[in-house]
């Protein structure tokens, strides 16, 4: 274990190898020149008077001067002097322009910690706004703790604890890491990794919470960059060969939105950002997608100096180009709970390019980009900046609930779950009973959860319980979900259906797996129990060894794939059978007419013991390794006399022998295959039948009937009503029953009601 004041300690060693600058620009866009030299004195207080015309200079310069002897000889890994880092910080928090306190907090927020510098001293110098800054910083970094668990909540307690005074304890905290982790490849590798994990855990999502888009971009691309490299590299190079190949578009959609927005008399700022490298990549790795187009890789800002053009912009866009539909959105009139407000729209523009549009205010740009910083901005004469996140920001309103929290948490872990909860607001954690957290992208459901889980959960849920309540599998899980799968080993593989509700690449990668294996071992066994049969009746002998002999004739690799053909409906078995045994002669059943066809399987079926039958296959429920349905229009029970009838590529449908639907199949003898019911009484299973009640209609007379099914263990699928006259309703009611016993006894217990006036059985 590696506690919190090593693992700083040792970030703190690590700082640029080149010199710093003067600039030192939160902003992750592209173009900014490299930093010629270690910023002077002069430098930093220059970028302060340049939002801060009234900046009191003799403070800053103290402070300057304190924090460098105060390091005096220090280095950091990268054997630059040690000065250079908390100078950075400050010059962070000059590009959000900050306040004199911030920026001096800054320069001496690794004093008392790592020099000779004390409290008392600092207040005396700086006064004590000051040395509260600095000690909340030190607190934080004086955390030793047990688990690792354990650890990480300690330490966004303490931090949120720490903001809980002041705010700008957070900004320093945050430009603080942002440069740590600018230099974090003089770090060892160990630790680099560890310092990477917990800034896209706790300190990018924070930072996002603030509203402090850039700051929060930066730090995930960095740790991104440190915990995949490979994945950093190959999305990087693919931005990089769209942005090239779209070069000329880019500027040519920018032209043509100013000039179009121009012409109708609104004068705006249009320019293409590039999105990056991680919010690619997760997009990529939830949607299981790549990305192609102009729209996957670049944004466009429309900035506006007020809230009436932006709206007037959106009208000549909409106007203009076609819209993309379902994706506007107005978080001007609805703003984020982290204070973003803008209008965001897509159109097929200029090109026919997709283009993103995010239409805004000068004043909503900079909230968008700095969030809480922007509210704490240096401004002539009205307030202090803390006073002024109170009265204006959402964000400071959600860090006020979650200190609220935090003194009502018992246990680091449980408040740790609270908070990652709401940081991480395009993510939901649920838990398992036995309290693992998995964490799953928003519009999650059941499924995916039970797929995180592991593959075999996934494969073998029947069910679940959400919070202790029976739920679909389908159901979205929300933050905080304690889920229960329900598995059922006679359940292998999933339904395909499955596929399409999976929100997760891994549960969809899944089920397409398990479904694929599933389906092609049921025609393998329908295939087999097909050849089998054929040859019983045929009296010849079958052998695998010997079909294996015959696959070349078969064109097939192997005995499996045969079987699967046969089961699937693209090889006979006939001609299984003449592949084996060159002088085989088709059974003469198959010729029969269709007619005689159906009298022949009528006879066939007419002695009730299904043993008299050897060669017909055994049918078992929906979960049986056959891939088996029943007829559509009335099912079929155990108990009724049934016929299977073969469509290629669909499997079997049963019909019970009386259903009329079996006429559609008189001219396809080839189609029709025996079999017979295989149900294992100690695991009873259901199966569907329909029945038509003739109601009559009065109040309460639906409720009877339910009540008499739901009495009776009969379970109701569906139920759809027609008025036949004013006196009566008539309901087709699908059900599902053990057996033919079961449901004969429902339907004398609905006969035996005054309400009822008929009930009989549906074969469709
Ligand atoms: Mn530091």
């Amino acid at each position: 274990m590696v506690n919190w004041r090593r693992t700083t300690s040792q970030m703190q060693a690590a700082t640029e190898s080149v010199a710093v600058a003067p600039s030192s620009p939160v902003s992750a866009r592209a173009g900014k020149p490299p930093r010629p030299r270690m910023m002077r004195q002069y430098d930093l207080v220059e970028r302060v008077r340049s939002y801060n015309p009234g900046t009191n200079e003799d403070l800053l310069n103290r402070a300057y001067v304190y924090a460098m002897k105060a390091h005096g000889a220090q280095t950091r890994a990268s054997g630059d002097p040690y000065f250079s880092h908390p100078l950075e910080v400050a010059a962070i928090l000059t590009d959000l322009k900050l306040d004199d306190a911030t920026i001096v907090a800054a320069l001496l927020h690794d004093t008392i910690e790592d020099t000779e510098a004390t409290r008392s001293e600092i207040d005396h110098i700086f006064g004590p706004e000051i040395g509260a800054l600095v000690e909340g910083l030190t607190k934080l970094k004086r955390l030793e703790l047990v688990s690792r668990e354990a650890k990480q909540a300690e330490n966004l307690r303490k931090l949120l604890l720490a903001i809980a005074d002041d705010v700008r304890v957070l900004l320093i905290k945050l430009a603080d890491r942002l440069h740590n982790m600018r230099t974090l490849e003089f770090v060892p590798p160990a630790s680099r990794r560890r310092i990477a994990e917990e800034t896209l855990d706790i300190y990018a999502p924070l930072a996002g919470r603030m509203g402090m888009q850039e700051m929060r971009e930066e730090l995930e691309d960095l740790s991104f960059r440190t915990l995949d490299p490979e994945a950093y590299a190959v999305v990087t190079q693919r931005l990089d060969s769209l942005a090239e190949r779209n070069r000329n578009l880019i500027s040519e959609i920018e032209s043509q939105l100013s000039k179009n927005l121009q012409k109708n008399g609104v004068n705006a700022h249009v320019y293409g950002r590039r999105k990056q490298p991680f919010s690619i990549w997760t997009k990529m790795e939830r949607k299981s997608v790549g990305f192609e187009q102009l729209s996957d890789i670049f944004g466009f800002r429309v900035v506006m100096k007020d809230v009436e053009s932006c709206y007037r912009a959106l009208g000549v866009v909409h106007t203009t180009w076609p819209v993309v539909p379902g994706r506007f959105k107005d978080y001007i009139s609805t703003p984020k709970q982290n204070d973003y407000r803008s209008i965001h729209t897509t159109v097929i523009g200029p090109g026919n390019q997709r283009v993103e549009l995010q239409l805004r205010t000068e004043d909503m740009d900079q909230i968008a980009e700095f969030g809480i910083a922007a509210h704490a901005f240096y401004k002539d004469g009205v307030g202090s900046p803390t006073e002024l996140l109170k009265r204006e920001s959402n964000a400071f309103a959600w860090l006020r609930h979650t200190i609220g929290i935090l003194s009502e948490s018992a246990n680091p872990e449980e408040f740790l779950e609270h908070t990652k909860l709401e940081l991480f607001h395009d993510q939901v954690f649920c838990f398992t009973p036995k309290g693992k957290l998995i964490a799953l992208p928003r519009q999650a459901n059941v499924i995916d959860f039970a797929y995180a889980v592991h593959t075999d959960v996934g494969n073998s849920a029947v069910g679940c319980k959400i919070n202790g309540k029976f739920a679909p599998l389908s159901s979205e899980l929300q933050n905080g979900d304690e889920v229960e799968v329900l598995t059922s080993e006679a359940q292998s593989a999933p339904p395909s259906a499955w596929e399409s509700l999976a929100v997760t690449g891994k549960a969809r990668a899944a089920i397409r797996r398990a479904t694929r294996t599933a389906v092609r071992d049921q025609y393998a066994g329908l295939g087999r129990r097909i050849v089998e049969r054929l040859f019983v009746r045929a009296k010849i002998e079958y052998a695998d060894d010997k079909l294996r002999g015959a696959l070349p004739r078969l064109a097939r690799g192997s005995v499996e794939d045969v079987m699967a053909a046969v089961g699937r409906g693209e090889m006979k078995a006939s001609d299984v059978a003449r592949a084996m045994y060159p002088d085989y002669k088709e059974e003469r059943v198959a010729r029969y007419g269709a007619k005689k066809s159906l009298a022949v399987k009528l006879k066939l079926k007419s002695p009730p013991d299904p043993s008299r039958s050897p060669s017909a296959i055994p049918v078992r429920g929906i979960n049986s390794d056959l891939p088996v349905k029943f007829a559509p229009n009335g099912g079929a029970v155990p108990g009724d006399r049934i016929v299977g009838i073969v469509s290629p590529g669909e499997g079997i449908t049963i019909y019970p022998i009386q259903s009329p639907a079996l006429k559609d199949f008189e001219e396809e003898p080839e189609r029709w295959l025996d079999v017979r019911w295989d149900v294992d009484e100690s695991t009873p299973q259901r199966f569907p039948a329909r029945i038509l009640v003739d109601n009559v209609n009065e109040p309460g007379s639906l409720a009877q009937v339910a009540t008499v099914i739901a009495e009776h263990d009969g379970n109701i699928d569906n139920i759809s009503m027609f008025r036949r006259s004013p006196d009566f309703t008539e309901l087709t009611i699908d059900l599902e029953v053990y057996d033919l016993k079961h449901l004969s006894a429902i339907i004398a217990q609905l006969r035996a009601k005054a309400v009822v006036a008929r009930v009989e059985r549906v074969n469709g």
